[in-house]
């Protein structure tokens, strides 16, 4: 064994030598923040959201990669750093697998003040590939770099490369230390990653036999940044199946790597909720001619719009007509099945605070039920994504930038708001507050696309409104009642006397 690790050890030497410099330089990081196919980038083309001092600025880019790339589920994940990076980001997210569960075992080379002072970072690392590969066979090993391993100098590319020529199972660099910049930069890093190394590696499996409808023209679409929390893409994946959608892969939630490598194949891609990866979907379409179209899940009117424009991208007549048909079909069977909730939900105030597609998808999902939203947050929303939100609630419509607490609180009681659905961390400053919370983002555990996605947001919102532990926490403490009632029989005995 020693032998193998000295042996493979050299070999990390050599591809050092012949390699670039192990670190992403000032012009690898400019050319992904200018990213022509995102709204933000226009006068200084300096992407998403800098952090302010003194605010909290999300995640880094390191955590961004690995939201971005984690629910890849047979792939074995390395975090390449101290163990605070891995631990305190392992398996955030509701994400869901239909089968593989690698994705779950955090894995970390769990870097300490010796290794760095005794310069063996690397070698932990190689080691850490080993013991992945020979422990649980996975197809691929992602490799994700953290603040300090960048810092020091490590290759991991040269590291990846030595591994991949030594046990023949693909090693794929993540170069996304921490400090690069924010969890948007992170996302393109990791779409950059997949494009660079291992999508174009593989064709997709051949069509199983007698699966598709006789008659029926099945066509290859991919998805891209569907992440399937709480498995909510189970909703819309039927859908799909029966108008003959075969979907090759979606980056990254419930996809296999093998999945991945196929994914240049696709006739569509579908831009799903999120530009955070919009530069795989435009680099797809430079390098292999694939179209995309950008789409939401959420609402019924935002899912059968999706639909539509997967059959007015492929420009097949038969397919058009099948997916009305199927419109028509489910619309009419959900907005039945809605109706007895919607007469407990009618004219409840919500305060909505998430950001992007989603300001806007959930607010006409809600209108839907016939809620009234009285004010959305706008923190990661475009301008594309404003006008939407002004078009669906009017021009003086209330937009909040400010998410901390004291200002979310204060629109709550401003705007009589019934529930804020937001994003967990701030589900402590409306619980505290004693205000009714429903989860939208990713740590959530219930899935919302598609139409039956908004029979259970309708389910969760009104069982979240009417829960009877609302009232028993607004009313006076028993001990303070208590306390009223004998202050109160006191001045009676003096009134009396
Ligand atoms: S900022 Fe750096 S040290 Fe902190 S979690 Fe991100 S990669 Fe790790």
């Amino acid at each position: 064994m020693l032998y193998e690790m000295a042996q493979g050890l050299l070999l990390v030497k050599l591809n050092k030598a012949i390699g670039k410099a192990a670190m992403k330089s000032t012009k690898d990081i400019a050319e992904l923040l200018d990213e022509p196919a995102c709204e933000h980038n226009k006068k200084e083309k300096s992407g998403c959201a800098k952090p302010k001092p003194g605010a909290a600025a999300g995640g880094c880019a390191f955590d961004g990669a690995q939201i971005a790339l984690l629910p890849i589920a047979d792939v074995a994940h390395i975090v390449h750093g101290p163990i605070a990076c891995a631990g305190s980001s392992w398996d955030n997210r509701g994400t869901r697998s239909s089968g593989a569960d690698l994705y779950r075992i955090g894995m970390t080379t769990d870097l300490t003040e010796q290794d760095i002072i005794m310069g063996r970072s690397e070698k932990r690392l190689f080691h850490a590939i080993k013991q992945a590969i020979e422990t649980y066979s996975p197809p691929a090993v992602f490799i994700y770099n953290t603040c300090v391993p960048a810092l020091v100098g490590d290759d991991i590319g040269a590291v990846c490369k030595s591994a991949e020529e030594r046990w023949g199972v693909p090693v794929v660099p993540i170069d996304s230390a921490g400090f690069y910049g924010t969890k948007n930069l992170g996302n393109r890093i990791a779409g950059d990653a997949m494009v660079k190394y291992v999508i174009g590696t593989r064709d997709p499996d051949p069509l199983p036999l007698n699966t598709a409808p006789s008659g029926i023209k099945v066509h290859d679409v991919n998805l891209v940044g569907e992440y399937n929390i709480a498995g909510e893409f189970w909703h819309v994946l039927p859908l799909l199946d029966e108008l003959g959608l075969r979907v090759l892969c979606t980056l990254s939630g419930d996809a296999r790597f093998r999945e991945v490598q196929s994914m240049h194949k696709a006739e569509v891609n579908m831009m799903v909720c999120s530009k955070a990866m919009v530069n795989v979907a435009r680099k797809l379409q430079q390098q292999y001619g694939t179209p995309w179209f950008e789409g939401s899940f959420y609402g019924i009117t935002d899912t059968s719009q999706a639909l539509r424009d997967f059959a007015k991208a492929l420009d097949d007549a038969d397919l058009t007509a099948r997916t009305e048909a199927l419109i028509q079909r489910e619309e009419t069977r959900i907005r039945k099945e809605l109706e007895p909730w919607k007469v407990r939900l009618k004219g409840k105030r919500v305060l909505l605070f998430t950001g992007g597609v989603k300001s806007w998808s959930v607010i006409s999902a809600l209108q839907d039920l016939g809620m009234v939203v009285v004010a959305t947050g706008t923190k990661k929303s475009t301008e594309e994504d404003k006008a939407r939100i002004r078009e669906l609630m009017g021009e003086d419509t209330v937009m909040i930038d400010d998410g901390s607490p004291r200002a979310l609180l204060k629109i709550v009681h401003d705007y009589k708001a019934d529930i804020l659905i937001a994003g967990g961390r701030n589900m402590y400053t409306a619980l505290k507050a004693k205000v009714p919370f429903l989860d939208i983002n990713q740590e959530r555990e219930f899935g919302y696309e598609g139409y039956q996605g908004m029979l259970e947001l309708v389910r969760q919102l009104a069982l979240t409104i009417e829960s009877p532990v609302w009232k028993a926490v607004r009313a006076p403490a028993p001990w303070k009642k208590q306390e009223c009632s004998g202050e109160q029989k006191s001045l009676q005995r003096e009134e009396a006397a």
